[in-house]
């Protein structure tokens, strides 16, 4: 006899680690994760050393410092923030606090892969609908999705992993037709990305609706992958309710101090999300040119939508070294990595016999 869990955990197997991938020659190109291939900067290791004296004591479980330092940074107020250990964790929280049985929750499909982890965890029914052939979000499906059961809709933009983005008027309109007691996520991981200007930022939305929720994570943009730390931007209701289910003493002392250091250390970042959005246009530009379809990307990715050839592309990009992420029978995510990186994957891209 075994113990007895829950049902839904048969919908889901246990992560297995994959294997970075490294060629004959010993080459390897990790382009499988949307990194950061910048390593830390030299104040953010300061911050991280100085905080690994005290790791003895527990860290601060109110997160004071790195709460008012991005209630500074943005220009909100401190109650409108609330962070966890990583924003994957605080999507969690959000899941947690809306749902109950029967709780509806409605993102777009293909998307972030934990949504419908979280939304079973949370014990929620995923209402999943599947983006429009050019990769965008179908937010008048999303609408009809709606029903009295809906207790959250989630909008990634850009939206992992197509980097497709929903646009300022098509996001306002959508924003006042969603009912006021259904809680907006503006997942925003990449946001640090995106330069249509079309796209608006979630903080300038979130203000005058107090349904909606920004995500926003140190793992991109911020470099801080490692360490885990995420945050939520919203009314303070919102930013109550998960402050309320926070997992005692989660986000480490460590990681905090690293994130308060990597706030501070804006412009440096600033230059490095810079040079990612230029590789990312070459990249897409030298696939294209090379006879692939590429969608426009405003995260530190791109997508190539390969159907069946998924596998046997993120393969012969293997035995290249260079490690893709594969969505088996859909397509591939490419991160943006350094130049380096992104040369090894265009060569790869380039040899494989068939384009589409
Ligand atoms: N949202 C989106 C859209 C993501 O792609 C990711 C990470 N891949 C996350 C949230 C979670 O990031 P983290 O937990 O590292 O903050």
């Amino acid at each position: 006899m075994s113990p007895r869990f829950r049902s839904v955990l048969d919908r889901f197997q246990a992560y297995k680690p994959g294997k970075t991938a490294v060629s004959a020659d010993g080459r390897s190109y990790k382009l499988s994760s949307n990194e950061s291939p910048h390593g830390p900067l030299p104040s953010v290791l300061t911050a991280i050393a100085s905080a690994a004296a005290t790791v003895n004591r527990y860290p601060d479980n109110g997160c004071t410092e790195l709460i008012a330092e991005i209630a500074g940074h943005f220009g909100v107020p401190e109650d409108h923030v609330a962070v966890g250990n990583g924003s994957v964790v605080v999507a969690a929280h959000l899941f947690e606090a809306v749902s109950e049985p029967g709780a509806e929750v409605v993102y777009a499909w293909r998307s972030f892969e934990a949504y419908p982890l979280l939304a079973a965890l949370a014990g929620a029914e995923p209402v999943q609908v599947p983006l429009k052939a050019d990769e965008t979000h179908d937010l008048a499906a999303m609408l009809a999705a709606i029903t009295p059961a809906t207790r959250m809709v989630i909008v990634c933009n850009p939206n992992n992993p197509t980097g497709e983005v929903v646009r300022r008027d098509e996001l306002i309109a959508f924003l006042d037709r969603v009912p006021k007691d259904v809680l907006v996520v503006l997942d925003e991981a990449y946001r640090e990305y995106i330069r249509d200007e079309d796209v608006p930022d979630g903080l300038t939305l979130y203000r005058d609706r107090p349904n909606v929720a920004v995500l926003r994570t140190f793992s991109k943009a911020y470099g801080l992958a490692g360490l885990r730390v995420g945050f939520l931007i919203a009314h303070p209701t919102i930013a109550e309710a998960i402050r309320k289910v926070y997992l005692p003493f989660s986000v480490s002392s460590i990681a905090q101090a690293a994130a308060v250091a990597a706030l501070k250390a804006e412009d440096e970042l600033t230059t490095r999300v810079e040079e990612t959005v230029k590789e990312r246009e070459r990249v897409g530009h030298a696939l294209r040119d090379q006879g692939w379809t590429v969608v426009p990307s405003q995260g530190n990715f791109v997508w190539l939508r390969l159907g069946d050839r998924t596998v046997d592309f993120a393969e012969a990009c293997e035995r290249d070294g260079v490690s893709v992420r594969p969505f088996a029978g859909e397509g591939v995510r490419i991160s943006i990595g350094s130049v380096e990186d992104n040369n090894a994957l265009l060569a790869a891209a380039a040899a494989y016999p068939h384009r589409v």
